[in-house]
This record gives C-alpha cells, structure tokens and sequence, in this order.
C-alpha cells in the first residue's frame, strides 16, 4: 500500500477487526502509548469495532499533557520579564500552570509568541540581538533531534541571546515505569512508530523480554493500528513476548542514526517529572557540554520551583496513566472544554480528552 487512503479503506479495517475477533479467546489489556494513535482510534471508532475482550488503554505519549507544572511555571516567570521574548509550540501555550498559563501571561503584556519549527525559534532570536528569546521546548524523541539542531546552529553562529527551556521525555522508561507498576493492566504495547523512527527499537527488545510484555511498533492509520493489533492478540494468544515492527515502512531496527547521533551530541539523559505521574528515572533530556549554556535554568538562575497542581476535579494523571478514561472526569465536556481546559489532556491536539470531545461525542450524538 502507498496513499493514505488505503490505511483508511474501511473494507480492509472491517476484515482486520473479523480477523482479530477470530483470534482473540481471553481477554487482553493493550496500551496504545502515543496520543497521535489515541486520536486515530477514537476518532475512527476503532475501539467499537474489536472484540470485546480487548480494552484498549490511552497511554502517556501525548508531550504536552506530560510537560511538569514546575516546567510550565518557569516559562510563565520568564515570559513575565521585561527582557525576554518566550515562544513555543501553539499548544503549551494554554496549557494551565499551577496559577495561569502562557496567554494570560501574554494578556497582561508579556512577549509570548508561537512559533512552527526550533529554526523559528532561532530566527526570533536573530532578528530581536536586544532581547533575550527562550524557546520553550517540548517533546519526545521524535521533536528533540530537531531542538538540538537548534543548540548546534546557535552554537555555531553564536547566537548569544537564545536559551532554551526544555522539557524533552523519553518513551522507553516511561513503558518500564508502566509494566513495573503493581498495578499494572498493561499486558502488551503499541509502541509509538514515529519515535521509533528515530531511536529504532533496539531498548524496546530489551524492556519485552525483562517484562515478558510484548511489543508492535505501530503507525497512525486504521489499518496500521489494526494490523498492530492483530499482531499483539497472536503474540498474546501463543505467549510470545518480542518486539515486532508493523510500521515497517518508516522505521528500521537501529532507526536514524543521524537524527540519534545529533540528539546524543546535543543532551544527556536525566531523571525527569512527567506531570499526574512523578519523576521516573532517566527518562529525560538535558542540554550537556558546550550547549548548557544555551539551558535557560542556568542562564536565569530559576529555581527548581516547587509548584503543586492547583486544587481541581481534573483525573488527567489517571487518564495518562491510563487507569481512568476521559469520560470517568466529572469535568468532561461541562466545567472541561477544548474552549475552557481545567487540563492538559484537553488542551493538547494529542490529549485523550480533546480526542473523546472531538470524536467521542460526535459519534455519540449520531
Ligand atoms: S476532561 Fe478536563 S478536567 Fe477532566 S481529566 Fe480531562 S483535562 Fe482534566
């Protein structure tokens, strides 16, 4: 197959999910980890079509819900000063502080301003030399080898007035945190393809066969993730627990060595909070070397803040962690809208949340 519209051909999803009910005789728990594939399943009512042994649970991957309210806290102290220019991605813009969030800080006169691409971020920072621009920078592996370019262009040209503030998470220690929780469901994973498009899955083979959990690296489509899913039932019917790559098309064992080499260059591995779960070991990104000086926390002395969530009904740690579906908040789609966030998961384009309000309800009604 080449064009999207053939992972969307309906035909083709309907046998897929004959197929899986077929194969399924127990009942299975699979997480899909990334909010992009979230989306594709409740919005495609992929969960609606399998069988009903197999739950479906949302997982983590979604960078904007997992952003620390520490993290969120810091850039609106930033965007405060008279001095800086803060950008970011048009998401962590209304993500909620513990307080506020970026436009309120923006309303009351602070420079915040969205920006597409890290060379965007850049360029602000070249065309304001009397500011001092911080790019507010998120994401998983699949967005950090670009950040880095960001350190490394900066570095060459000696752009001294641009910082970065990150909040970079990786995907792998996360599933361990995940499958070494006692309470853990999860008994396989649909592994996100666009991460594993640059690190490969060489860590993945490793976190199967410690966890005995298997793994299908997925992609985005209906037939991608019901293909993956077909996949995982048979790995879980006959207990096998490997590491099997369904996004073929896009990601190969090793990944991008390029992409990997640039990101290795440019950060070292920390521990890191992901917020509604806590801090989980090695799972972060911090700027290392000759590009440390570039870390906004060094070059405005912020403090490591002690922000707590502010007092409100919102489950999204449960929901991220995947123990409770967005539809469980007493908030959804009432005090809880896309125009009205109480938090992240309804905020981000890749939310659970945003994705029931956009897809869930609209099937609902009918
Ligand atoms: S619906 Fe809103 S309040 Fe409820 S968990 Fe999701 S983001 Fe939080």
């Amino acid at each position: 197959m080449k064009f999207v519209d053939e992972y969307r051909d309906a035909q083709r999803a309907r046998q897929l999910a004959e197929v899986i009910r077929r194969s399924t005789t127990r009942p299975w728990s699979i997480m899909e980890v990334c909010g992009g594939q979230t989306h594709a399943i409740v919005r495609f009512a992929l969960d609606e079509m399998l069988p009903a042994e197999i739950t479906l649970i949302h997982g983590p991957g979604c960078p904007v819900c997992v952003t620390p309210v520490e993290i969120i806290d810091q850039a609106i102290a930033l965007a405060a000063r008279p001095d800086v220019i803060l950008v970011s991605y048009g998401d962590m813009l209304r993500v909620p502080g513990s307080v506020k969030d970026l436009l309120s800080v923006k309303a009351e006169g602070g420079d915040v301003r969205m920006v597409y691409s890290s060379l965007d971020a850049l360029k602000t920072a070249r065309d304001h030399p009397d500011k001092k621009v911080v790019f507010f920078a998120i994401g998983f592996e699949t967005t950090a080898p670009a950040n880095a370019m960001a350190a490394i262009v900066a570095e060459r040209e000696g752009v001294d007035n641009f910082f970065m503030l990150t909040s970079h998470v990786l995907v792998p220690p996360a599933l361990e945190a995940i499958a070494s929780s006692p309470d853990n469901r999860v008994q396989g994973f649909l592994a996100p393809g666009h991460v594993c498009t640059v690190t490969g899955y060489v860590d993945y083979e490793r976190l199967a066969q410690e966890h005995h959990i298997p793994i299908v690296v997925t992609g985005f489509e209906p037939v991608d993730l019901l293909q993956a899913t077909h996949m995982l039932v048979q790995q879980l019917e006959s207990g096998r627990c490997e590491v099997e790559n369904q996004y073929s098309r896009s990601v190969k064992r090793e990944g991008n060595p390029q992409a990997r080499a640039i990101m290795d260059s440019v950060f070292e591995v920390v521990d890191h909070g992901w917020r509604g779960i806590g801090v989980i070991p090695k799972s972060g990104l911090r700027l290392k070397g000759a590009y440390a000086r570039f870390d906004a926390t060094r070059a405005f002395s912020i403090e490591p803040a002690g922000a707590s969530e502010a007092e409100s009904v919102c489950i999204a740690g449960l929901v991220l962690q995947g123990v409770r579906k967005p539809v469980d908040c007493p908030a959804f789609g009432s005090d809880c809208t896309p125009e009205h966030c109480l938090g992240a998961p309804m905020v981000s384009s890749e939310g659970a949340c945003a994705a029931y309000y956009h897809y869930a309800r609209r099937a609902a009604a009918r």
